[in-house]
């Protein structure tokens, strides 16, 4: 009995110094798999992708997925440093790939590897539109949303865990791909809860204001996202991006915030 208690007491230290803390909500959360074990899988399973599907290069699309992705990076390496988070982002390696497939989706993996789908094109319409997206998609990396998922799946299945998984085994790759983006691997992958989708929403915003997006296009962007599954299968992204009908007034309300955010940074006009 006393040897079971012991055991009970290290698994919960394990638990409170696996937790991380939100750089955007100061929020603690719970964060099993470390980033030292979690950036590597995510960098093979994202090269995996890339080699299995065919990347666009060299055309305007894939131009402006690359300088859309680096204004989002750069704008939130600005807040992270002007919100006293130096150095959070020292291991990401930020790579932004555009991918040749109708489906309607993006994503970003642990460790800043993004993939936007064409198919996504005509729904984001305009720049600003596919910032909103990206944005919104960083935002869940960045707050560590995939990670949290993981973890609490880990929890509900008593898999005993002392801040050390491996995932190097095939059931934590699939659990690994079921809670980030790579749906076509796996059949399904989780949707984020209404919780995390509103969290991103809102440092979505910040981050495309902070690079000089029209903060006010979000609001757009998805109400195009839904008129995009009238009459036919919703998007993809919706399946993992669960929408509400108060998401986008939220969005319209937190726009004007979001440009005073970006004007602490200077950046007053936006595209
Ligand atoms: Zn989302």
């Amino acid at each position: 009995m006393k040897l079971k208690n012991a055991f009970i007491i290290l698994g919960m230290a394990g638990l409170i110094s696996a937790c991380a803390t939100n750089p955007f909500t100061g929020k603690k959360t719970m964060a099993l798999v470390p980033n030292s074990q979690l950036f590597p899988t995510s960098f093979a399973q994202y090269d995996q992708f890339l080699s299995e599907n065919k990347v666009v290069t060299g055309t305007s699309d894939a131009a402006m997925v690359t300088r859309v992705g680096q204004k989002i990076a750069v704008a939130a390496e600005r807040w992270l440093n002007a919100n006293g988070h130096v150095g959070y982002l020292n291991d990401y390696k930020w790579e932004y790939k555009l991918v040749d497939d109708k489906t309607i989706n993006a994503w970003c993996m642990p460790g800043g590897k993004i993939v936007v789908y064409t198919g996504i094109l005509p729904v984001t319409k305009n720049e600003a539109g596919l910032a909103a997206v990206m944005g919104h998609e960083v935002a869940h990396a960045l707050a560590n949303h995939g990670q949290q998922r993981m973890s609490a799946a880990y929890v509900q299945q008593g898999v005993a865990i002392a801040g050390n998984v491996a995932i190097k085994d095939e059931a934590s790759r699939n659990a690994f791909n079921q809670y980030y983006g790579i749906g076509s691997q796996v059949g399904v992958m989780l949707p984020f809860s209404r919780a995390h989708e509103t969290e991103a929403d809102k440092i979505g915003l910040y981050l495309m204001a902070i690079a000089g997006y029209n903060p006010e296009e979000a609001a757009e962007l998805w109400k195009r996202m839904s008129a995009a599954s009238n009459g036919q299968a919703p998007p993809e992204l919706l399946s993992t991006h669960p929408s509400n009908d108060s998401r986008i007034s939220n969005l319209t309300a937190l726009a004007p915030e979001a440009r005073k955010e970006a004007a602490k940074f200077g950046v007053t006009s936006f595209k």
